[in-house]
Parts: C-alpha cells; sequence; structure tokens
C-alpha cells in the first residue's frame, strides 16, 4: 500500500513560488511503516493517474478554487483502485459533497496531523470510516513538515506555520470559522527548527504561512485592561509574549533570511511589534486593506480598519518600520461605485504598497456573505443545471465571476475595472519606480520579474474570461517563474545549526507595551 498526497491544480507551471505546506506536513503525519509517500503538486506539473495501483491510498487537499479539478482526481484514483481520502477547508465543509462528486472513501474534517495515522490504518484494513473528525490540533502538536522530500529545483519560497486561528470575524473569511478564533501558536523551537531546514536547502525567502501572524492587537489589551477581566489580559499577554520570543529566535538567524507573513492593519499602531518584526527578518505583510472607503469597511465587518487619509499613513507606518505591505483589496462590495476602482489604485500607490492584489467579492463557503447568499434568489440561478449557490462545481470556464448581483454596477463593469486596476498597478514604469523600496540592482530586478510573475499567475488566469488568454499568460507564467527562481535562491547552508536561546535573544523579546493599558 503506497500513500499519495496530491495538491489538485487546473493550470501547472512548472515551477511554483510557495511550497504547499499541508503536502509535507502529511507526508510527516504518515507512519514510517507505510513508506515515503508519493507527493504530486498539480501547480507544477499534472498528476499522472498510471502512478497509482490497486490497494494504494490517494490523499487529496482541496479548498473551494480546485475542489472540481480535486473531484476529478478522487475519480480516477478510486478507477484505479485506490482508497481515496478528502481533506482541507472544503471538504471539512462539505464532507458529503466529497463522496457524492469526487468518489470519496473517507473525507477528514478538520486538521489532518494526528488523524491520518488512524485513516491509514483503516484504510490497510480495507475498512475507512465515512467521515473523520481531525478537529483543531493544539499548538505544541502541529507537526513539523518534511523538507527532505522537497523535489529539487521547483519553488522559490518555502512555508512555515507559526500559528492557527484569527480572533476577528470578517464576514467575506472562514478561518475564523474554520481554524477557529483562539490563536493556537506553535512551539518557538519548532517553528526555528523548519527554518533552519529550509535554509540549509538554499531557501532565503519564506512566508509564515499564518492566519494572522498578530493575534493581540493593543485594542484587544486595553480592552481587557478596562474590564478589569484579570484571566483575559494574562492570557492575552501571554500569547503575545510568545510572539516576542518567536521574534527574537528569528533574529539570531542568518541574515539573509526573507520572512513574509500576514498581519492586520492593526500592527502600523505597534511600534515595538513592528520594530521586532524587522529584526526578525520578517520584511514583508500581506494586509487585509479590503476597502478604502468607511462604508465599504463597515460592508466586511472590518471596521478596525483605517480609511482614506488615515489608511494612507497607516500603511506608510509599515514602510518605515521596515516592513513592505502586500495590500489586498476587494472590489465588488455594495458600497463600490464606478470611481472605486481607480481610487483604490491611487491609494495604493500613494501608500507605498510595495504589492498589491485586488480580488473580486466572491462569497466563499463558510463564511457569513456565503450564508446570506445562500438564501437570495440571486444563489439559485442555474448554470448547466448546477445553482450558483454550487459555483465551484461549474466548470471554470463556464463559471461566472460574479456572483452576488450588485446594487450600482453590472457584473462585467466589475469585472473591467478590477483587471484595468491591475494593469495600472502592474504596469513596467510604476513596477520600477516601486523596486526602489530594494537596494541592489539585482534585488530590483527580482522585485520587477516576481510582481510581474504574481500578475500573470494571479491576475491573468483568474480574472479573464478569456481562455486564451489563459494559457498565454499560463506559458508566460512558466517562463518568468524559472528566471524568478534563480534569484530568490541562495547558496546552500548544510551546517547551519539551531541557535541556542541566548540571553541576548531574551533581551530582545520586548515586555508589554503598557501604554494603551495605564490610561483609562
Ligand atoms: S480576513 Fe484576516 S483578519 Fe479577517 S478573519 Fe480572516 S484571517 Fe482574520
Amino acid at each position: 500500500m503506497r500513500v499519495h498526497l496530491i495538491n489538485p491544480s487546473d493550470l501547472s507551471f512548472g515551477t511554483a513560488v510557495v511550497t504547499p505546506r499541508w503536502l509535507f506536513v502529511l507526508a510527516a503525519a504518515t507512519p514510517s511503516a507505510y513508506g515515503t509517500p508519493v507527493i504530486v503538486d498539480e501547480t507544477l506539473e499534472p498528476f499522472d493517474p498510471q502512478t497509482i495501483e490497486a490497494g494504494d491510498v490517494v490523499g487529496i487537499g482541496i479548498h473551494t478554487g480546485n475542489a472540481l479539478r480535486g473531484y476529478a482526481v478522487g475519480k480516477l484514483a478510486r478507477a484505479r483502485g485506490a482508497h481515496v481520502v478528502y481533506g482541507g477547508i472544503h471538504a471539512t465543509l462539505f464532507p458529503d459533497e466529497c463522496h457524492e462528486r469526487g468518489a470519496a472513501h473517507a473525507v477528514v474534517r478538520g486538521d489532518g496531523d494526528l488523524v491520518w495515522a488512524s485513516v491509514l490504518s483503516d484504510c490497510s484494513t480495507g475498512e475507512p470510516r465515512r467521515v473523520y473528525e481531525g478537529g483543531r490540533v493544539e499548538g505544541d502538536a502541529f507537526l513539523p513538515a518534511r523538507w527532505d522530500l522537497l523535489p529539487a529545483g521547483r519553488y522559490m519560497w518555502g512555508s512555515v506555520q507559526t500559528v492557527r486561528g484569527c480572533p476577528k470575524h470578517c464576514s467575506f473569511c472562514s478561518v475564523w470559522r474554520t481554524d477557529g478564533q483562539k490563536p493556537r501558536q506553535r512551539n518557538v523551537d519548532a517553528v526555528v527548527a523548519e527554518v533552519v531546514e529550509l535554509r540549509k536547502q538554499g531557501f532565503r525567502f519564506i512566508v509564515l504561512a499564518d492566519d494572522n501572524f498578530y493575534p493581540v492587537p493593543l485594542a484587544d489589551l486595553a480592552m481587557a485592561a478596562r474590564k478589569s477581566d484579570a484571566r483575559q489580559l494574562e492570557n492575552l499577554k501571554s500569547i503575545r509574549q510568545e510572539r516576542f520570543d518567536l521574534m527574537a529566535r528569528l533574529a539570531q538567524l542568518p541574515d539573509d533570511l526573507v520572512f513574509y507573513t500576514q498581519i492586520t492593519m492593526e500592527a502600523a499602531e505597534d511600534p515595538e511589534f513592528l520594530d521586532a518584526m524587522r529584526r526578525a527578518h520578517i520584511r514583508g505583510a500581506l494586509v487585509g486593506v479590503e476597502s478604502v472607503t468607511p462604508e465599504g469597511l463597515k460592508a466586511v465587518f472590518k471596521d478596525f480598519n483605517d480609511a482614506g487619509d488615515a489608511l494612507v499613513t497607516r500603511l506608510q507606518t509599515f514602510k518605515r518600520h521596515g516592513v513592505h505591505v502586500l495590500g489586498s483589496f476587494i472590489f465588488g462590495l455594495p458600497t463600490d461605485k464606478p470611481d472605486t476602482f481607480s481610487a483604490t489604485a491611487a491609494l495604493a500607490q500613494r501608500a507605498g504598497i510595495s504589492i498589491a492584489q485586488f480580488v473580486l467579492l466572491q462569497p466563499l463557503p463558510g463564511t457569513v456573505d456565503f450564508g446570506k447568499w445562500e438564501k437570495d434568489p440571486s444563489s439559485a440561478i442555474t448554470v448547466g443545471g448546477t445553482p450558483l449557490s454550487r459555483y465551484w462545481l461549474i466548470p471554470s470556464n463556464d463559471r461566472p465571476k460574479i456572483y452576488m448581483p450588485h446594487p450600482v454596477m453590472s457584473s462585467e463593469e466589475i469585472r473591467v475595472g478590477t483587471q484595468a486596476t491591475w494593469d495600472e498597478f502592474y504596469s513596467l514604469p510604476l513596477i520600477w519606480q516601486r523596486s526602489s523600496c530594494v537596494q541592489s540592482i539585482k534585488a530590483r530586478v527580482a522585485f520587477v520579474l516576481l510582481s510581474k510573475l504574481y500578475r500573470q499567475m494571479y491576475a491573468n488566469t483568474g480574472m479573464t474570461t478569456d481562455s486564451a488568454r489563459v494559457a498565454r499568460s499560463a506559458k508566460r507564467a512558466r517562463i518568468l517563474a524559472r528566471f524568478a527562481r534563480r534569484l530568490f535562491m541562495a547558496k546552500p547552508m548544510p551546517d547551519l545549526r539551531v541557535p541556542d536561546r541566548s540571553p541576548a535573544a531574551a533581551s530582545i523579546a520586548l515586555p508589554l507595551a503598557v501604554s494603551p493599558l495605564s490610561t483609562d
């Protein structure tokens, strides 16, 4: 019985930007009695069904975007006589669909880290259960990824997770509902050991693949203090201190490392945290800006963000502290107007954002938005017999780009406006201007290549309705990715060791910033 782990994708680029972490974590969760798992990442190349033999186990991880391809892979694998097991956010939300559409034998809901061994054991005796509840594994039980199984020369950035869960509750996001609102932080030593493992192999760019790297904003601490909630205050202080402990250890690693994470905008009010990030080599962060207007932020339950000039100031604060921002904006919010597109692009440029993404509002299963939309008559419209409320089951060429009706703009207006914003933000002169955020010519070239690659992979393949344009973009992305990879990799450091917990590192771990708590 061989174990295959497959990351499904309709498009393969030969080279990928970020290592799909879950593949290598589940490989670590596979007991050695079953041999070394076969890892297939279809963003590199398509899966070959001939590699599957009767009695094998095929684990397929799906999110809503790749569920349909995942189901096709599952059916092919089952036809070869394998046991087919699904996991991932989409399988957690729709276990029955995996059985009906994807020929599943079993579905794992929640985290697979601990339950995977039981799934394999049941498959080996021919008695897999229909559904396994993996639950939410505590941070100290997260498994390290098997980076020894990485194929050589295929990925540009490594990925390490430091925390799961997010205390916020944005209406378009399913993370807080699936991963929970309680931050589950991983043991610092385990994180550092994985980073060292990746740097040994020559990865100097590493994504900290967290739901929210900044789980305790100062405002939450201040609120706990105001309410005299001593227990909550202690809990929040301890979570925050662990972040500082982690950053102090990361600061001890080689200077050429570059980390990139995901964070809420409130971190701009926390200079100690931003400075600790810079010392820890965290040079960039995806910040969910979402909307540039107060009405837009209210619509997505994100009024802890700022709008207008205050937003520009907050975003510039990140840059001043040496943390570059990848700004994420959503178009198609009910409050958007035709001039929202140009206003957003102008603000992104004015705020000094290094890279931006402009995504279309999509009702993702598991979100508040999806729950509301499912009750709206617009979700019952069918395409080829499939209701829009199950849009991920519609073949991608026939799938609309916009699902929810907008009060003042047509779907096409929103799609064209969004595409035009990508085009403007990623014009060569503007990219070159933004590339001054890095120093050397080599770094500026890498910045330009990454910007172009990002746009080809994301905007042109995800947003256009023209399949010829998708094919052209995928081809261009393939070529760009090959060049870009060389610029991102560094000389391996096979002798690198995990640094000791030195007193110097401990002194970097800052105590809680007390000012917001002492005023009341
Ligand atoms: S969008 Fe970000 S901040 Fe909002 S709930 Fe999701 S992970 Fe948390």
